[in-house]
């Protein structure tokens, strides 16, 4: 076992930035290159629900000379290159990189810094190749932007926030009240001071697994980021506020987050595949914009047919949920978050139960974390958590309902559509528990199959079958 430790010690992922991690891709899995122009205007949403699982690279968009890179975590292969997972349990390897924390390195300059606008010269739209995602969005939004920001108290914190575009150095932004940015700004705003920020367009893979994670609020997720890609990221000190940027990110904008102020934003395409409402929002600032030569803009789509945002988010919150049903049951062995679940509300979890009652304590811890999971299943580990067929199969023929459920009404939720009809104030759900093991002590029907042997000597010799 010390030994597979040791191996990661030696082996750190590291991609250095996008570029190298594109390398990856192009090299170990599929990008599509778009060689037609295309506009901002929805069209690279398009292009990329029709890339599918495939990695995105649209070399023109109408206007600019910045091509724009999407698709990078839309599957789990994607997220198992980026971090360079090897194993089976993905989930072990990548808990086991965290518990080794790395601080970043300041360096003294990096390609972001190679070209740098300031002051009168700020226009952001007509720079950067924004897209409009959805139809109805209120505007064109930066949907990949890891904000950077600090707090005397918690340190770094980074996370993705949608950002939308109100003019040459103005934008609108969201934060949900449960996320740690938002304890940064209403902690600012009682100082009276805005929140200084830096925005990271297109970097090294790690920084957007690192901006995902879940923690408490002193969680440096710089040292995520170092812990994930096995080294430590390299920061240089950003041109107009006083914060650390990626020294090798593609598009740094630096500003900050104006207090006391609220204006519309919003509508816009959420995770959840529904628009989020227009509501009175902070505003944003922009003082600089850096980039490397050549830049590339990273995208992420959020939509009906989105890919990017639920395996970017899932393998860290489904590591979490893992943590946490392991404390009460020793024997978990994996843990989903589906696509159709958004990633975010419906868990399969595997597990060796040991004992009758067990997998009712999993799911009570599951639906009890702030994830918001509101569905959860437990299923034995025969069943392949993957393959929503199976664990419908598990489902159809392990479970009663009445015997195997059990409700939790009125919990919190993050972003629910359907919680808003049961409550005027929105944001209250019911949670469904549902446990589809086989019982431990009843003579259950057995699963039908070929015999082990017969299959092995057809696999192991298919050719031979298929030549006569
Ligand atoms: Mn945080």
């Amino acid at each position: 076992m010390a030994r597979t430790n040791r191996r990661w010690e030696r082996a750190p992922v590291a991609f250095k930035d996008l570029r190298a991690f594109l390398k990856k891709i192009e090299a170990a899995d599929t990008l599509v290159r778009v060689k037609k122009e295309v506009d901002f205007d929805q069209e690279i949403s398009a292009a990329i629900i029709k890339a599918g699982a495939a990695a995105l690279f649209c070399e023109k968009v109408k206007g600019y000379d910045i091509p724009v890179v999407a698709n990078l975590f839309a599957d789990r292969r994607k997220i198992e290159l980026a971090l360079a997972l090897q194993t089976k349990n993905p989930i072990e390897e990548y808990l086991k990189r965290l518990e080794k924390l790395k601080p970043p390195r300041l360096v003294r300059d990096g390609p972001v810094k190679e070209n740098i606008v300031t002051g009168n010269k700020l226009d952001i739209p007509a720079a950067l190749p924004i897209p409009v995602v959805n139809e109805k969005d209120g505007g064109r939004y930066i949907s990949s932007g890891i904000i950077v920001a600090k707090d005397p108290e918690y340190g770094y914190n980074l996370a993705l926030h949608r950002l939308q575009i109100k003019g040459k150095n103005r934008a609108g932004i969201y934060m949900s009240e449960l996320q740690h940015l938002h304890l940064y700004y209403k902690r600012a705003e009682e100082r009276n001071e805005p929140l200084e920020i830096a925005v990271v367009i297109g970097c090294d893979p790690s920084l957007y697994l690192a901006s995902v994670v879940t923690g408490p609020p002193d969680l440096d997720e710089y040292a995520v980021a170092g812990a994930l890609r096995g080294a430590p990221v390299e920061t240089v000190k950003c041109k107009t506020v006083d914060l650390m940027a990626p020294a090798h990110a593609e598009i740094v904008l630096e500003g900050k987050i104006l207090p006391h102020k609220r204006e519309p934003e919003g509508p816009f395409g959420e995770f959840s595949k529904y628009y989020g409402p227009q509501g009175n929002r902070p505003v944003v600032e922009f003082t600089a914009l850096c980039h490397r030569d050549r830049p590339l803009y990273q995208t992420i789509y959020l939509g009906r047919r989105q890919r990017d945002n639920v395996f970017l988010t899932s393998l860290p919150k489904a590591a979490d949920l893992y943590r946490a049903a392991k404390e009460v049951a020793p024997e978990v062995k994996d843990v989903y978050l589906t696509p159709g679940g958004c990633g975010r509300y419906h868990a399969v979890i595997s597990m060796k139960k040991m004992f009758e009652g067990e997998p009712k304590l999993v799911l009570s811890v599951v639906l009890a974390h702030r994830i918001g999971v509101k569905h959860a299943i437990v299923v034995d580990e025969d069943i392949d958590i993957y393959d929503p067929h199976e664990v419908e199969w598990a489902m159809a023929t392990r479970f009663q309902f009445d015997r195997d459920s059990f409700f939790l009404n009125d919990t919190p939720i993050h972003l629910d559509p359907s919680s808003a009809f049961k409550r005027k104030t929105g944001l209250l759900t019911s949670k469904l528990g549902m446990d589809a093991t086989l019982p431990l002590d009843v003579a259950y029907p057995q699963v039908c199959d070929v015999s082990k042997e017969v299959m092995k000597k057809v696999e192991d010799n298919w050719q031979r079958y298929l030549e006569g």
